[in-house]
This record gives C-alpha cells, structure tokens and sequence, in this order.
C-alpha cells in the first residue's frame, strides 16, 4: 500500500482500490467492512473499508476478519488457556506483504502481535483487538552445504530447519519440540540438545532479514546494522518483523544415541543429586535433561532423564554408563538414533497443547532439601 494512499484514507478521503477486495480475502463475497481496532495506547481506532480494501489488493496474503473462514483457526496459539480476537490477521507470504501490513499496523498505530509458531506460553504471539501479523504462510529453508549456512524464512518451524541440515549431515542449535517457531525461538535466545557443544542458537545467528517499524526492509548481521543483529540475539520480537533467518550449520552424523531412561520416582532425590554433579563435568557433546512429573488427581507420575550423545557412538556406553549405574532404571530407551527423529521425540508431550498452566525460573544449583 502506497503510505500516502493510506494517509489520505485515514484522513477520510475516499479512496479507490483498484482491484475488487473480495478477490483477495477468504470469506462471503462482499465487499469489506470498516472494523474497529484498538492501538498500542489502548484507544480505539476505526480502519476504513477502503484502508482494508487496499491493504487486501496490496499483498498476496490473506487478510482474516472475525467470522470469517480461516480466521479463528488463525488466531489460535498453541497455550489453549489464551483466547484472544484480534481486530484483523495479515497472512504474510513474503517480505514484500510484511513491509505492507507494518506500514498499515504503523500509520494507525495499531496494537501489533507476530505470530510464527504460535508456541510461546505467555501469548506473545497474539493480541486482543489489534492486528496479528501470521507469518505462517512464510515456511521453508535452504541449505548451502559448501558455506554451511541455513537460510530460514521467519514463520518456519523448528522442523524445516532439522530436517533441511541434516540432509546435508549438517546442523545447528534447534530446541526440543519440531514444532515450535525457528522465530520465537531463536529471538529468545534458543536452547537445546546440542547447545552445550555448539552455544545458543543465537550463537549461530549469522544474519537476519527483518522488517523495522518504520516499514523498511533491513539486514542485520555482524557486518551490516550491527545495532540491531545484536539486538535480535535475544530481544524477542521487539525490533521488527524477521522475515529470514541465516544459521551457521556445522558437521554432525545423522546418528546419535539418545532417548529417556526412566526410574522409579521414589529414586528421584538420590537420582537429582547425582544429576546436579554429573552436570558439571560432562562433556560439551553430552545433554542430559531431567523431568519430575508429578500430576494431581492420582495420575501417573514419571521421573526421567531426555539424553542426547553427538560425540563418537564408540564412546557411548562408557559416557552413559554413570546414568544406568545410579539407579535401576524402569525403562532404558537410549539408543542409536537419527538425531532428527530425536528432535520430534518430544512433540506430542508438550504440554501447550493441552492448555496447562506454566510457570518457570532458573536454578543455578540443585540443593538437596
Ligand atoms: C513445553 C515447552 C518446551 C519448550 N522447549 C524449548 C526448547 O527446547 N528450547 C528453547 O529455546 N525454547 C523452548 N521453549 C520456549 C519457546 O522457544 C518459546 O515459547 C518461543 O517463543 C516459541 O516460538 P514460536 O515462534 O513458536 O512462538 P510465537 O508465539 O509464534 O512467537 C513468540 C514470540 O516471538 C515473536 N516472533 C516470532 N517469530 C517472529 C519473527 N519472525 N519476527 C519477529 N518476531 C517474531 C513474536 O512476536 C512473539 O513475541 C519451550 C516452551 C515450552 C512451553
């Protein structure tokens, strides 16, 4: 959308879209109605039909209204206790419609949520009555094997990333469940099986594509707006719209030995304890994660150990004897696995699916109570 077509409209001159804006949005064919949204103030502002009609000829995305097919499938995120209706969805499918829908979000000041996977628990990827820009039509990677860097578009999930490097026996930093965001993320930070041998994914964020709120198109690197690149390693989805992600990649077997080793939960304290010594001289390409499950209502509780070994398989057993040793294990699934397969190990045990409430914090020590 030109910015001064939008300005005019605001403003209340009519403005003409030039293409019929039904054409463009999912929904019953008729033409589009003016919507109320609130801004980043709190206030309330009135979008022109017209506005909309223009912003829906402008992009190649999909814009979402309520009651319209698609928009409440949409507007979900995955913490299902959150329950938000934005104003409008803007369904990106590239960078061009991304600078559209900021300049739009930007002239009317609009109260703006990013949506990539639509896993972050506190609901930031979401708004009540504003606009969310969904970035889930923006998926894909490629990989060039020879550099070893991954390109990522920014609404990509974890497992297009995986899966993409590991077909080249390459890899990076990705966190436990294959369908979280490569946005949210990497832009907090990004842990996980292999952070203790390769760093944070922030670590091997090379470059960023990332559309600023003053509507511009930018690339952030160590070379170029150095200001922002170190600002997205870490600041959330604060500083605009990232619209593709470079990764450095390096060298990594398909197969790692990997899985749960489960105890008896009675052998919790004891196993804990050793966990919190062994942490601190095990090596970098070893990841050892604890889980104390313990649900009200007398549901199953579970104690277990998530494993993750990247160095020479030849090693394994003598690495990962200390945890079959300290106590006897009830179930024992660690073994030789594609290191991507292991990545999706966990999906269907995030519990975001099922709308539980979470909370966390940091412990620099485990102390026995
Ligand atoms: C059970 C569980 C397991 C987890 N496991 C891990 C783990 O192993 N490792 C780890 O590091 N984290 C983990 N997390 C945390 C997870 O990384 C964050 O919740 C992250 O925000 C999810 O990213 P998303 O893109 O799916 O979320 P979304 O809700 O889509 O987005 C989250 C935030 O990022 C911003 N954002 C997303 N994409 C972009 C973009 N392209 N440009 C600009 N801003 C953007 C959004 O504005 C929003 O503020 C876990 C969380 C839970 C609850």
């Amino acid at each position: 959308m030109k910015r001064r077509t939008v300005l005019r409209a605001g403003l209340g001159a009519a403005a003409v879209a030039s293409y019929p804006a039904w054409r463009y949005y999912r929904g019953s064919k008729s033409r589009l109605a003016s919507i109320n949204a609130v801004t980043s103030l709190g206030t309330e502002v009135t979008v022109d039909a017209s506005v909309l009609s223009e912003l829906a000829t402008s992009i190649r995305g999909t814009l979402l209204f309520r009651d319209i097919d698609g928009y409440d499938l949409a507007r979900r995120i995955r913490n299902r206790t959150i329950d938000k209706y934005p104003a409008l969805i803007a369904q990106c499918t590239s960078a061009a419609d991304v600078i559209e829908v900021v300049s739009f979000g930007n002239h009317f000041q609009l109260l703006t949520a990013i949506k990539c996977g639509g896993h972050n628990i506190a609901g930031n990827g979401t708004c009540e009555g504003g606009l969310l820009i969904d970035l889930s039509p923006m998926r894909g990677a490629t990989v060039n094997p020879e550099l070893r860097v991954a390109s990522v578009l920014g609404g990509s999930l974890l497992a297009e990333l995986d899966e993409k490097s590991q077909a080249h026996g390459l890899v990076t930093t990705a966190g436990t469940v294959s369908h979280t965001g490569v946005g949210g993320l990497t832009l907090g930070g990004g842990l996980g099986r292999l952070a203790r041998r390769y760093g944070l994914t922030i670590d091997n964020l090379l470059a960023v594509d990332i559309v600023t709120p003053d509507g511009e198109l930018r690339r952030a690197s160590a070379e170029e707006h150095q200001d922002l690149y170190w600002a997205v390693r870490g600041g959330g989805g604060n500083f605009g719209v990232v619209t593709a992600f470079e990764f450095q990649l390096h060298a990594l077997d398909r197969q790692v030995v990997g899985g749960e080793i489960r105890y008896p939960f009675e052998k919790a304290r004891e196993v804990m304890s050793f966990y919190a010594e062994f942490c601190q001289d095990m090596p970098d390409d070893l990841y050892v994660d604890l889980t104390i499950f313990a649900p009200p209502f007398g549901l199953d509780s579970a104690f277990y150990l998530d494993v993750c070994y990247s160095g020479l398989i030849s090693d394994a057993d003598r690495v990962l004897e200390p945890l079959r040793r300290v106590a006897k294990p009830i179930k024992d699934e660690i073994k030789a696995i594609d290191y991507a397969v292991l990545q999706k190990d966990s999906d269907d045990s995030d519990p975001r699916g099922r709308g539980q409430h979470l909370k966390s914090g940091f412990v620099r020590t485990i102390e026995p109570a």
